[in-house]
């Protein structure tokens, strides 16, 4: 027997909807790349995604096309998360700071439409458009007086032009809650980057279970600031939960250092903030600096790497501002787990309460975690035994979008499907889960993904290398960098300097690695792989230690 209650379909449009109805006068407001400050309300932005909607129609959007963007946190980014979405056609956001061949091969692999993008972005879009056939145009975000003179684009649209032609009587249509309304490429271990296609379902799922109280504990009267992109995981899914629960929202634009934000962030008081932890090392910098204090931030959402320590004991004993320290992944929406205490905890000392909230956290409801060993059954929940770290749940990417290999990236288990995150965790009797190692192959650097396959194939063309390995190394500032082990053909005289050179043009540059180590052998497992961790137990602390000498 069925229940009898209404069946209604479950969709983004419902989000901006809501916001715009119960908290139509809640500010948005926004650093924008034209160089001010931009203010209005979810009202005003319902509005205009309504336009967006409207003039995508008339462009001949259809449903389930992807649209691209290139582009900051800004209100303009969340009218198309709106729009795009709301009209049934998919938001594709793309992560600018790789390099212009992958941002090209992202664009053709998703089959973008049209590519929306911040004037910050110009010269990428000048780089790829020649390669992009499918694209129709370029929209450049920003209004007829700010437009790029002879920019030798063909086909360049003005944003402020294309919303004039929408109208604000646009009506969201009912869609399937299973069809897909964003996709975001996730760089992670070898070959080309992967597409994960999130559905209206799992995105609202997603931002029920992220606002609840043990989770980002979002509400009316909260100022939400999204450091962490859009173009990542949906700014953490920030800007659907503020539209759930009403919060005024602050984007920064491109101005992500620590005098920057700390002022958006007294002058807006925001109560709330979420970034990768190389982003709260220039805030506190900053603060440390002028001796400021926060006068409204009560917390902060640190995920993306592992949160120090010692960056906890700043937030929270210094500056009185409680650290939700999160693990996600692209392939779940992104949130998994959150480090929020229990009952128990609260009579610790901060010493210890610090050394809890330094693990990943609990699995919020929706998301079903286990470790498993090398034989594939389930490890105890002790705190001491690691193995491989397993998910499932309706926001967990089930395939990824255009998957050419025959492989699914999920995995059968007590005949369960269940996603292996490439992450080696630790879960504790309260349920806790701590990343002890990474078993793929990448390097995260400030919150980005550096592949260490691609940095070895360029060093393997390189004449006088006989074999190159790459590892994630320590780094005070970036969390880690590229570190390249390489053993010299016979006789080569090749020096660091001649091998980093060698890299220009062939990567983004901030891919370069930071240092190189000559070495005799490289060590080899039984099935000829090279031991990676091997490799790190031996020189993961070598950027650390050359800082200091
Ligand atoms: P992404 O798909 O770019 O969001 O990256 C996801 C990966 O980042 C995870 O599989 C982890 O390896 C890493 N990661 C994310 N959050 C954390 C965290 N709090 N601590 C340690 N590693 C993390």
């Amino acid at each position: 027997m069925h229940g009898l209650m209404m069946h209604k379909q479950l969709l983004i449009s419902s989000l901006i909807e809501h916001a715009d109805r119960h908290h139509g006068d809640t500010q948005i407001v926004s650093r924008r790349v034209e160089g001010d400050i931009h203010r209005y309300t979810f009202r005003d932005c319902h509005r205009r995604a309504r336009q967006v909607a409207s003039a995508l129609t008339s462009l001949g959007v259809q449903p389930a096309d992807r649209i691209g963007t290139l582009a900051w946190n800004g209100y303009r980014h969340l009218e198309l998360y709106y729009g795009v979405s709301g009209m049934g056609a998919i938001v594709h956001t793309i992560n600018p700071r790789l390099h212009e061949d992958q941002v090209a091969y992202i664009a053709n692999h998703a089959e973008d439409q049209y590519i929306f993008f911040d004037l910050t972005f110009l010269p990428l879009i000048k780089l790829i458009a020649g390669r992009c056939n499918r694209v129709k145009a370029f929209i450049a975000m920003t209004d007829h007086t700010h437009m790029p003179k002879d920019a030798g684009i063909d086909n360049l649209l003005c944003y402020e032009d294309l919303l004039q032609q929408g109208s604000a009587d646009y009506v969201w249509p009912m869609l399937d809650e299973d069809a897909a309304s964003t996709l975001c490429y996730t760089s992670g271990t070898t070959g080309n980057p992967k597409g994960v296609l999130y559905s209206h379902r799992s995105s609202l799922l997603h931002t029920y279970a992220a606002a609840l109280p043990d989770a980002l504990n979002c509400s009316a009267r909260d100022v939400i600031l999204p450091v962490v992109p859009m173009f990542h995981v949906n700014a953490w899914g920030l800007p659907y939960i503020a539209c759930m629960v009403g919060a005024k929202l602050v984007f920064p634009g491109p101005a992500l250092d620590g005098k920057s934000l700390f002022e958006l962030l007294e002058v807006e008081q925001v109560t709330l903030c979420a970034g990768v932890p190389t982003v709260w090392q220039g805030l506190l910098g900053h603060l440390e600096e002028t001796g400021q204090h926060f006068s409204s931030m009560k917390r902060t959402i640190i995920g993306g790497a592992a949160c120090p320590t010692a960056m906890l004991h700043r937030f929270q004993e210094i500056y009185g501002v409680a650290v939700l320290h999160v693990w996600g992944m692209t392939e779940l929406s992104p949130i998994g787990t959150i480090g929020t205490l229990k009952a128990r905890h609260l009579a610790m000392s901060p010493a210890e309460r610090n050394a809890v909230q330094s693990k990943q956290g609990r699995a919020v409801f929706g998301v079903d975690m286990k470790i498993v060993g090398a034989d594939g059954l389930e490890l105890p929940w002790d705190g001491a035994t690691s193995g491989d770290l397993m998910v499932r749940g309706p926001w967990v990417v089930r395939d990824y979008f255009k998957n050419e290999s025959d492989c699914s990236p999920l995995l059968e288990h007590a005949g369960q499907a269940w996603f292996p995150t490439g992450d080696v965790a630790t879960i504790d009797v309260d349920g806790f889960m701590q990343i002890t190692d990474r078993s793929k192959d990448v390097i995260k650097s400030g919150g980005e993904w550096i592949g260490s396959i691609d940095l070895e194939n360029v060093a393997m063309t390189h004449p006088s290398v006989s074999q190159a390995a790459c590892i994630a190394a320590k780094h005070a500032k970036w969390d880690e960098r590229p570190l390249l082990v390489v053993v010299r053909k016979a006789q080569a005289a090749l020096t660091r300097e001649e091998l980093l050179a060698f890299y220009e043009g062939k990567i983004a540059k901030w891919w370069t690695p930071d240092d190189v180590v000559f070495v005799d052998t490289i060590p080899l497992g039984a099935t000829g792989k090279v031991l990676k961790n091997r490799l790190r137990e031996q020189f993961g602390d070598h950027l650390l230690v050359k800082a200091v000498g």
